[in-house]
């Protein structure tokens, strides 16, 4: 397990006194990690972040209001209690295994840490329905985590893609890691007639012939470059890329692919 360091800043906070319990509590928001978390919160007049961590889709922990200050998560019950935020919204999501996984190992490490077992979810304390109606209580608080690594576990992405103008799984992972949606290198449920078209986009490429659901990541990119959000690559979503890095709008990803370098250089950059 690693938890992430975010340094953020905090105005004074007083330090807790006890330690009984862990509260599980959702985002209610797709795409966000410690840092965002901790401007919404301070924009509400807060120190800053109330969670104490923060558990993103991919796996990853982030460390937000120092363990042993008082959180402000679920009011009433701050005192005396840990707040763990996942990223989503688990009233309408449903959770991967790499953030499952994260968080198991995280309640283990710290039920282990303050020697206590109690976990809730914020709707047993307060008038919520946090952390979501899909959120799968009893797999993370019931689970002790795994002692050997399961094959749930996603690839670290690279640090520095190659520039090659192909698009295949570590531009894949990379992306995911950067949009912050569930990153295993694959691009899901595509249009299977979009893909002779488009030889630069590689591996990892789920087409299919009908499929039955969308990608969460080319609907995060469609956001970006303002294409309409449904999920699906085709030479509308290829077109609104090639506009917004200022390319030649033609909608097809050729190999290589001057269009995917471009992406790849703006990968490498953020
Ligand atoms: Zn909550």
């Amino acid at each position: 397990m690693n938890i992430i360091n975010t340094n953020l800043s905090f105005s004074p906070l007083s330090t807790r006194k006890s330690t009984t319990r862990i509260i599980l509590h959702h985002a209610a928001a797709s795409t966000c990690g410690a840092v965002v978390i901790h401007r919404w919160h301070k924009q509400r007049g807060w120190s800053g972040i109330g969670y104490h961590f923060v558990v993103r889709k991919n796996g990853t922990i982030e460390r937000g209001r120092p363990e042993n200050k008082t959180g402000a998560h679920a009011s009433g019950h701050n005192y005396d209690s840990i707040g763990v935020c996942f990223e989503g919204n688990f009233e309408t999501e449903a959770m991967y295994p790499a953030q499952l996984r994260a968080g198991q190992e995280l309640l283990a490490y710290l039920k282990k840490r303050y020697k206590i077992q109690k976990i809730q979810c914020h709707r047993e304390v307060g008038s919520t329905s946090c952390p979501g109606r899909n959120f799968p209580f009893t797999q993370m608080a019931g689970a002790s985590a795994p002692s050997s690594p399961s094959h749930t576990v996603v690839p670290a992405p690279p640090d520095k893609l190659a520039v090659d103008g192909c698009w295949g799984r570590k531009t894949t992972l990379r992306l995911q890691n950067i949009f912050g949606t569930p990153a295993d290198g694959i691009v899901s449920n595509q249009h299977l007639c979009y893909k002779s078209q488009n030889p630069g986009l590689d591996s990892g490429w789920d087409w299919k012939d009908k499929p039955a659901g969308a990608s969460p990541l080319i609907k995060a990119i469609q956001k970006k470059v303002g294409a309409s959000p449904d999920g699906h690559i085709g030479p509308q979503t290829i077109k609104a890329i090639q506009k917004w890095q200022n390319s030649t709008p033609d909608g097809t990803f050729s190999v290589p692919s001057p269009c995917i370098k471009k992406i790849q250089k703006w990968c490498n950059n953020q």
